[in-house]
């Protein structure tokens, strides 16, 4: 019989990909044939998952979504959407709902999503084993088996960590007989290679294991993106990508300076040499950068070599540090005093100071400084918050420049962007930019999140209906005779 791995490459190989172990790299997924953008280059159920909420329910334990939730009677943990999701959980759940079920309250607190993440792979294990559960050649254990854990990088409190989490999963589990060494090895392997489960706006769910797409490694600047139905995972091509070519994502938020990159990178222990990584300097002086003080001018500045002073790389005019430092204190005093008012719940109030704070912002930083786009994308949410759409759409408008220039063409932030831009309009019945606005929308979001899920429906049901209108506010305009 064929090994884990020749049946994997097989089946890869009829998808028109292949593993390849890249010297300094470790394992990569390659292409053997060209992929288009919004082509879907892999796509796979997690070998195991979990929502993000446990005991007060957010979302289905099979099909993550968030409406009409019951609780399993039994362990009163897991939740469900429908009977039909709960039978489809049920060979695993089984299991898990009778160690569940037999937890004091308090040790039903300590199930984190990562404990539970463990249980239910352990359960799945031995379920695949006895073969009550099917395998595949890409959902079987070997997979997960083979995955990078970089124990040997891990620090020692975090080892322990790790020791005490799986006594606890042995715990929930008294009746199986467990290798904790391995479990304490599977945690860390987790930390590397779990995948946050995103609603199709990119909101956080769950956590699952996709042991197939772990072999994708990261780029700052990806190929390819990872977009979730519900909880089974799509990878699809951003851009054309070529045969022998390597398929990428990315792990972390690409729309950040180098320095913010690399330690967000930190956990999957290695540092990323992607070619936006590879030049970075100038791009950063761009993200993290002061503007010029001619304001005609769109130069960034650079710190003189005594640091005494900045000057702009395109008209040579500098700005004295003394001048930026009493800025950026400025700035500093205004967002402690916005956050406390934001944590206290007064928005408006918080809105106001965010206000002032992106005024000052505009004179210190650069057009697409990542500080400054941070500040619109709060007034954004506290403007949504208010229902003061025409504000919130300002601000919209405002991020998405910036959002173009950080990421690639088709990327799922931009296309989401675009979305909420034509929502606003529509609402404020601006209906031809509306009707732009979800046409660029539609455009991105074909290519990263495909056209058949019940999100991308509702985008296509709101273009279809700006467009209607449109149509008939033309023809009422010019009448019936031209
Ligand atoms: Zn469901
Ligand atoms: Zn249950
Ligand atoms: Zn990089
Ligand atoms: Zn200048």
């Amino acid at each position: 019989m064929a090994s884990w791995l020749e049946q994997l490459q097989r089946e890869l190989a009829g998808r028109g990909l292949a593993v390849a172990s890249i010297p300094g790299k470790g394992r990569a997924l390659i292409a053997t044939r060209t992929f288009f953008p919004g082509d879907v280059i892999l796509n796979q159920e997690p070998y195991a998952s979990t929502t993000n909420k446990i005991l007060v329910g957010s979302s289905c334990d099979h099909c993550f979504t968030s409406g009409n939730l019951r609780k399993c009677s039994m362990c009163q943990v897991t939740w469900y959407c429908s009977s039909d999701c709960q039978k489809e959980e049920w060979k695993l759940h089984q299991l898990e709902c009778r160690a569940m079920a037999a937890l004091t309250e308090d040790r039903k607190k300590m199930l984190t999503p990562t404990i539970r993440l463990m249980v239910r792979l352990v359960l799945k294990r031995k379920l695949q084993n006895e073969k009550v559960i099917p395998s595949s050649s890409i959902d079987n254990y070997n997979l997960v088996d083979a995955l990078e854990s970089h124990i040997s990088k891990v620090d020692e409190n975090q080892l322990v960590l790790y020791a005490q989490m799986a006594n606890l999963v042995s715990l929930i589990l008294p009746l199986l007989e467990l290798d904790l060494k391995e479990i304490a090895h599977t945690f860390s392997k987790f930390a590397c290679n779990a995948h946050t489960i995103c609603d199709p706006e990119l909101r956080p769910l769950g956590t699952g294991l996709y042991p197939v797409i772990s072999i994708i490694n990261h780029s700052c600047v990806p190929n390819a993106v990872l977009i979730f139905d519900g909880r089974t995972a799509y990878v699809r091509a951003l851009q054309p990508i070529g045969k022998d070519e390597e398929v990428s994502i990315s792990y972390i938020e690409t729309a950040a300076v180098t320095k913010k990159r690399h330690n967000d990178l930190k956990q999957y222990f290695f540092t990323c040499t992607c070619p936006r990584c590879a030049k970075g300097y100038e791009e950063d002086a761009l993200l993290e950068g002061f503007r010029c003080k001619n304001q005609a001018c769109d130069g960034f500045l650079l710190p003189d070599s005594g640091k005494k002073a900045y000057t702009c790389q395109k008209c040579s005019v500098s700005r004295d540090e003394e001048e930026i430092k009493k800025m950026r204190s400025e700035i500093l005093q205004l967002s402690d005093k916005a956050s406390s008012f934001l944590s206290s719940g007064n928005k408006a109030e918080a809105g106001s100071v965010y206000k002032i704070i992106e005024q000052l912002e505009r004179n210190l930083y650069h057009a697409f400084s990542t500080t400054l786009l941070h500040t619109c994308e709060t007034l954004l949410k506290i403007y949504m918050e208010l229902q003061d759409w025409r504000t919130a759409l300002a601000y919209c408008r405002l991020t998405i420049p910036v959002y173009e220039r950080v990421y690639p063409p088709f990327h799922p932030m931009i296309g989401l962007q675009f979305y909420t831009c034509g929502k606003l309009e529509w609402l404020l019945e601006c209906t031809e930019d509306a009707l732009k606005s979800l046409t660029r929308a539609a455009d991105i979001l074909k290519v990263t999140h495909g056209t058949k899920s019940q999100f991308m429906k509702e985008l296509f049901g709101k273009l279809e209906e700006a467009r209607a209108e449109v149509s008939f506010r033309l023809s009422s305009r010019h009448g019936h005779d031209e």
